[in-house]
């Protein structure tokens, strides 16, 4: 029995939103054929989390849409009913973005995964929104092009979600963050119109910027369809290098002097030895670290041109001994690459599996990221959790993954909500913000006072409105 089958809508409550109920269910057919709905619990149960600590909402229905059109007439047909929507990339968001809180739809945008053009006059790549960014990165080297923008969950995250989410990735630092690659989206409203945000054009100063509006808008205001983004040249060479400090400050202090001697690396990611130690007992692998060492930097170079690069390296050197590294090792072949960026791509998930913790993205200008990193030891101590930090250093993106340690059940529970707090406080008071690339989504919309006055989040909300006026996409996140 279909009745029997259909979940009962998520815990938040309804806000008077509809129940998919036979009827409503049948007329979703009429949009999207029966094989491409699922409503069983165990179809629906690996859409109900993504990768945000252990949060879990069931979405009454998910949708697997092929086409635009599909979606235009399913946003049509939810605005008409008031049925929430919440649209869906790979699930790897760290923020809970994709979880459907008031259930309703979830809709996957995993069979939109087509790359439509690799423009090689333009440097161009046009593609569905459902695509994998590695698969769209392996195209465009394919053409000698590179598409830079590479999250650590390159291998299973959408252009879509990336998108969504205004991400970024150990690129950043040199080549920007998606927010520079987009030129111009097909976006479906929640009315059902199809749009094209912008033009295929470098620049473009023809009104407000849709398009970077919708890049960070989380699934509130449209769900992105296809995307036209820029590509670069792929640069012939790279040089990978990892360098151990004694003090986290010691090597914070020099990430922002590699950039004061005239160097932008295309890389430059801070790890604590703890999170190595965990990557390493978890993938069962080695690495020799210095004794003594507390943290390490990992610096990249690119170019075409090897004598620049190596005048480029010693002149990083020479920076890295004057903030006492203790050794530095370039990484020889490309094995050697691949291993010291899979340690670094693995820390999330090894820090995950090992204990009960919690995610903070905070970003500062990048000169306060010693007394960023000091301030979180510091309230480590005051609330009695740990902490493994890591991250996007070059751009003063610091992940801090509080682990639970010896805290009690209850503490974690209540106390960690003030010492997160403290946590922004800190961050916003060095010039910085709650997140730099990961999203609000559900789980800081709580902080975001501690950043933006009343004005900024009544603004917000009044686009919101604007776009999407029955609150039908993903309701529940960012304020
Ligand atoms: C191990 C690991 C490493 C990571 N490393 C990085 C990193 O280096 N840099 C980084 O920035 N992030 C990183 N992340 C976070 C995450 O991968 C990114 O936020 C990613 O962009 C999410 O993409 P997704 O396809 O999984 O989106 P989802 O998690 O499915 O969704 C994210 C948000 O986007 C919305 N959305 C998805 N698709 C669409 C669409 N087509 N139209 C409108 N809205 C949409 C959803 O509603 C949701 O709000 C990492 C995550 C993990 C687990």
């Amino acid at each position: 029995m279909i009745e029997d089958e259909l979940i009962s809508p998520a815990e938040e409550g309804h806000l008077g939103y509809s129940k998919i109920d036979v009827d409503l269910l049948n007329e979703i057919q009429e949009i999207i054929p029966a094989g491409r709905l699922l409503y069983k619990r165990e179809d629906i149960e690996r859409y109900s989390h993504d990768e945000t600590e252990d949060l879990r909402f069931y979405p009454e229905l998910v949708v697997l849409p092929e086409s635009v059109e599909e979606i235009s007439r399913l946003l049509s047909f939810c605005t008409q009913y008031h049925i929430p929507v919440t649209a869906r990339g790979a699930g790897t968001g760290l923020a809970g973005g994709a979880l459907p809180v008031f259930g309703g739809i979830v809709l996957s945008l995993e069979r939109l995964d087509r790359v439509l053009e690799i423009d090689e006059r333009n440097l161009q790549a046009t593609v569905e929104s459902g695509i994998i960014t590695q698969k769209l990165m392996d195209a465009a080297a394919e053409k000698g092009l590179l598409y830079p923008i590479d999250p650590a969950s390159k291998g299973s995250c959408f252009i879509g979600g990336n998108i969504a989410n205004g991400s970024g990735g150990p690129r950043v630092v040199k080549y920007g963050t998606i927010r520079d690659y987009v030129l111009n989206l097909e976006v479906v409203l929640p009315s059902g119109e199809v749009i094209w945000t912008g033009a295929n054009t470098l620049k473009n100063s023809s009104g407000y910027s849709l398009t970077q509006l919708f890049i960070g808008s989380e699934g509130m205001l449209g769900i992105v369809t296809k995307a036209v983004l820029k590509l670069v040249p792929k640069p012939k060479h790279d040089m990978l290098m990892m360098a151990s400090f004694p003090s986290n400050e010691l090597a914070c202090e020099a990430v922002g002097h590699v950039f004061r001697n005239g160097i932008v690396p295309s890389a430059l990611e801070f790890m604590e030895r703890t999170g190595i130690e965990w990557v390493m007992r978890y993938d069962d692998v080695h690495f020799d670290l210095k004794e003594g060492a507390q943290a390490f930097l990992l610096i990249e170079l690119d170019g075409n041109n090897t004598e620049i690069l190596m005048e480029e390296a010693e002149a990083i050197f020479k920076v890295l001994d004057a903030h006492q590294a203790m050794d530095v090792l370039l990484a020889d072949t490309v094995a050697q690459k691949e291993a010291l960026w899979n340690m670094r791509r693995r820390m999330g998930v090894s820090v995950k599996s090992n204990s009960v913790y919690k995610e903070e993205d905070t970003v500062v200008p990048r000169a306060e990221l010693p007394k960023l990193i000091s301030g979180v030891k510091v309230l480590g101590k005051k609330y009695g959790f740990g902490s493994i930090c890591y991250g996007h250093a070059g751009d003063g993106n610091l992940h801090i993954n509080i682990i639970k340690g010896a805290m009690s059940d209850a503490d974690w529970a209540t106390k960690l909500k003030e010492g997160i707090k403290e946590l922004f406080e800190l961050t916003v008071a060095l010039g910085g913000t709650i997140s730099g690339e990961h999203g609000i989504g559900l789980v800081q919309r709580q902080y975001m006072p501690i950043k933006y006055s009343h004005i900024h989040l009544a603004l917000l909300k009044g686009i919101k409105q604007l776009f999407d006026p029955k609150n039908i996409l993903n309701p529940g996140k960012i304020y």
